[in-house]
């Protein structure tokens, strides 16, 4: 099986009914997922409704959770990809009083959001879904021993579908997220944007790096 993204953004008030009832059906308990993404009487629109209520009592965003959580995420699989085994990374210290661990597991999760199989005349089947994950992660604020885990689908079913989960075990709280990874209202915890590149003009590079050796051979404290 092939699995192609398919980048979408989806939130529950662009989508019809019909389109809610297709995701509902994909997200109940045994269909994408043995335990669902919601619980079997819930529906997405109650499931979003409150969660948003939280995000709105604390002044906190989708996207300052989505990138916080991104951010512990890139940390562990860069500890991951340096060690042996590639499969797990226990106990990164990030920041001083945080630890992320990450633990992958063996079938991929596609999101619920937006799915298509396609099959041809041979049977080969393409998977079309705006994303998918294996892995799990786990940040331990060790400062007040609190800690949240989540699945790695998480931090795009927050920021591109507005969604937490119901009330099932991949579920992230948001509460729990915004306490345990002290997210504070206004303050922007996206990914540095990259620097642009000095200019290859020989004057410029020439200023450029006598303002560096200017630098380095004075005086410092
Ligand atoms: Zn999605």
């Amino acid at each position: 099986m092939v699995g192609i993204y398919v980048p979408k953004r989806q939130f529950i008030e662009d989508l019809t009914e019909p389109q809610i009832e297709e995701i509902e059906k994909r997200m109940r308990p045994g269909s994408f997922l043995s335990s669902g993404f919601i619980g079997p009487s819930q529906t997405l629109r109650e499931v979003i409704k409150a969660d948003a209520q939280v995000l709105d009592q604390y002044g906190i965003t989708y996207e300052q959770i989505a990138d916080r959580l991104s951010f512990f995420m890139k940390l562990a699989f860069l500890e991951e990809s340096n060690g042996a085994s590639r499969l797990y990374c226990e106990g990164v210290p990030v920041d001083g009083h945080f630890k992320v661990f990450l633990h992958r597991s063996l079938g991929s999760i596609s999101c619920p959001f937006f799915y298509s199989l396609v099959r041809d005349e041979k049977g080969f089947g393409r998977e079309y879904t705006c994303w998918a994950g294996s892995c799990s992660f786990t940040v331990k604020n060790e400062q007040d021993q609190t800690e949240i885990s989540f699945p790695s689908l998480i931090p795009h079913l927050v920021r591109d579908h507005h969604f937490f989960e119901g009330d099932v075990p991949g579920r992230l709280n948001p509460e729990d997220a915004i306490k345990v990874l002290e997210i504070k209202p206004g303050v922007d915890y996206s990914p540095p944007k990259p620097k642009e590149k000095p200019t290859s003009e020989p004057g410029n590079k020439g200023n450029w790096i006598s303002l560096l050796l200017r630098f380095l051979r004075a005086p410092h404290p």
